[in-house]
């Protein structure tokens, strides 16, 4: 399998949060976050921005809390 473009993985990582993704998708995600740090951090801001929409939503629909993720990461479609 290719190497990963930043890109590629910071447009699937609302999925890897959610743990839909597939298993290679996730082991080759979880080597990149191993060696690149901005993307890694990137994923705990994330997991820090879901867990408080979470606490906040928790009787909102869960697709409200998915549009406001996708949201988030287009807001990031600069980033490489
Ligand atoms: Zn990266």
């Amino acid at each position: 399998m290719k190497a990963l473009r930043c890109k590629q993985l910071v447009k699937r990582l609302s999925d890897y949060i959610d743990g839909t993704l597939d298993d290679s998708f996730c082991d080759h995600l979880d080597r990149h976050l191993k060696d690149c740090a901005p993307c890694e951090a990137f994923l705990r801001n994330l997991r820090r921005t879901v867990s408080v929409f979470h606490l906040q939503a928790q009787t909102a629909p869960a697709r409200t809390l998915r549009e406001r993720l996708r949201a988030k990461l287009r807001a990031r479609k600069k980033y490489k």
